[in-house]
């Protein structure tokens, strides 16, 4: 695509036992890029058979996986980041062209973290202990880390190089051999990486099949040959996948949506300086990556006594954001994934005026003219409105914030934890006790405290509530991998 970073073939078949493989049924779907609104290559369309052609080439591939010395792992999974690394600037080309989102995000952050995981995860893996116990008498409990054989894991559309890479570091590191679905939204970026990478890792260990949810994904989340399934997407998807695992009776660690708070304390307008400007910048999170982030600052919860200057200066600020074509190294708001995802977007902007929410700025379809006329923008929304309102409640997954006031402290926490959600949170305040105070007393999996919208791989990562099961990026993640072998030794 432009600057030609990036050649995408015309079509792209399933990644099985390490060679390109095409789908049983002869079927392919089109990848659509959301930048102009058109589709730029055909991917095969995965059914139970390619499924079960993924799953056959994952259990051949397991058990010298496992056994691999983690010296071993680590020399193949650090050759994977050094690949990535080396093609960040193609990859995040890719990524952009096949998401919406802005090139500064793939570049900046989407793409080298994804190198970093598989650095971090190869580390901790490394660093793990096993432990022993003396028991009464002269017996020994010893305790190891083992991998678990054949995982499934399925991911959504909004990062998508980044999700695989959560999910597949882990995993890999922990030394098992994976099936992976992406979103049929985004497959492409993805099957690029596999191109560059696929032939560093002995074959079968990554299986890569292309599909939709239901005839590909369900097939493989509710496989009896799988030991694990990972799953990051919509709660109601979570749900399905939870009864499917639950007939096999198989670990399932799951990463859903979320409805996060952004609360702003009135000392943050003690000043209009450095920490100010950074609070204000915090409250715009919620339209860069045009909201398609699970942790999306979508609620916006200002202190009374400053609420009108504070949501003054963010309204501006919000306007100011550059949006545009995702390409530009300047553009700051890009376009939504798909078109489903559009209408999905502009649908809520109709609910938000009917149920009474006042729309302060935004909520229009853009149309960006010249080549990209068909590519799917809208304008960053600010709604107010009080906690109760569907645009507060359910999860949106756009440029769409909604805004109300608090009284005090309690009032605060009170309205941040009023959700079915619990993924991630932010806190702005000077008064280090208010904001650590709050940090402890809502319930997310993270909370951002005086920062917001940064994953580093390490600081644990998951949902409370209905956002989720289990933790990503952390060495707590291996334990999600593996299963604990006791010995009992007597001597
Ligand atoms: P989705 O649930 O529609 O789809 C996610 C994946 O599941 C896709 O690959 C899809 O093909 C597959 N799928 C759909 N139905 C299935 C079924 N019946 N069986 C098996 N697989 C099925 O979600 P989405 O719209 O792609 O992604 C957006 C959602 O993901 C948002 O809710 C967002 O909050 C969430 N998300 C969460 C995190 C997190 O870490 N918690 C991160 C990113 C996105």
């Amino acid at each position: 695509q432009k600057g030609s970073k990036v050649t995408f073939k015309s079509r792209y078949e399933h990644w099985i036992g390490g060679q390109w493989t095409k789908p049983v049924k002869g079927n392919y779907f089109e990848d659509i890029s959301p930048v102009n609104g058109k589709p730029f290559c055909e991917i095969a369309r995965g059914t139970a058979e390619d499924i079960d052609a993924a799953l056959d080439a994952a259990h051949a591939a397991a058990p010298a996986w496992g056994k691999a010395s983690t010296t071993e792992r680590a020399a193949v999974l650090n050759k994977i980041a050094d690949v990535i690394d080396a093609n960040v600037e193609m990859l995040a080309v890719a990524e952009t062209w096949d998401n919406g989102k802005p090139i500064r995000e793939t570049l900046n952050a989407d793409i080298p973290l994804a190198a970093d995981h598989f650095r971090y995860f190869v580390a901790a893996v490394r660093a793990q202990d096993g432990d022993f116990q003396e028991m009464d008498g002269d017996t020994t409990a010893y305790h190891y880390h083992e991998p678990l054989g054949v995982v499934g894991q399925i991911i959504p559309w909004n990062f998508p190089i980044l999700m695989a890479a959560w999910k597949l570091a882990p995993a890999l590191s922990a030394g098992n051999a994976v099936v992976l679905k992406p979103a049929e939204q985004t497959p492409a970026s993805i099957l690029v990486l596999a191109e560059l990478i696929g032939d560093i890792l002995p074959p079968g260990v990554l299986n890569i099949v292309n599909g939709f949810g239901a005839e590909a994904g369900k097939p493989l989340a509710s496989s009896p040959r799988i030991r694990k399934i990972a799953f990051t997407g919509e709660t109601t998807t979570g749900r399905l996948i939870l009864q499917y695992a639950s007939a096999n009776i198989i670990p399932t660690t799951l990463e859903l949506g979320g409805k996060s708070p952004n609360i702003f304390f009135d000392d943050v307008s003690q000043e209009k300086d450095d920490f100010y400007d950074k609070a204000q910048e915090g409250f715009v999170l919620f339209a860069f990556n045009q909201g398609e982030v699970c942790t999306c600052p979508s609620r916006a919860l200002i202190q009374k006594s400053h609420y009108d200057s504070f949501l003054g200066d963010a309204v501006e600020r919000t306007k100011k954001a550059i949006q545009g074509n995702p390409l530009d190294t300047d553009t700051q708001v890009g376009a939504q994934a798909s078109n489903d995802q559009l209408e999905k977007i502009l649908s809520y902007i109709d609910i938000g005026k009917q149920e009474g929410a006042t729309l302060v700025c935004g909520g229009d379809r853009v149309d960006l003219g010249g080549d990209l006329a068909d590519g799917y923008y809208v304008e960053p929304a600010i709604f107010e409105g009080n906690n109760k309102m569907r645009l507060f409640q359910e999860e949106i997954f756009g440029p769409v914030v909604a805004v109300t006031s608090f009284d005090d402290y309690d009032d605060a926490i009170q309205i941040a934890n009023d959700t079915l959600y619990g993924l991630g949170a932010g806190v702005w305040s000077r008064n280090g006790n208010t904001a650590y105070r709050a940090g402890r007393d809502i319930q997310a999996g993270r909370v951002w405290v005086n920062n917001y919208h940064a994953y580093p791989a390490g600081a644990a990562f998951g949902g409370y509530k209905s956002s989720g099961i289990g933790r990503e990026n952390n060495k707590l993640a291996l334990s999600h991998y593996q299963q604990t072998k006791n010995l009992l030794v007597s001597y």
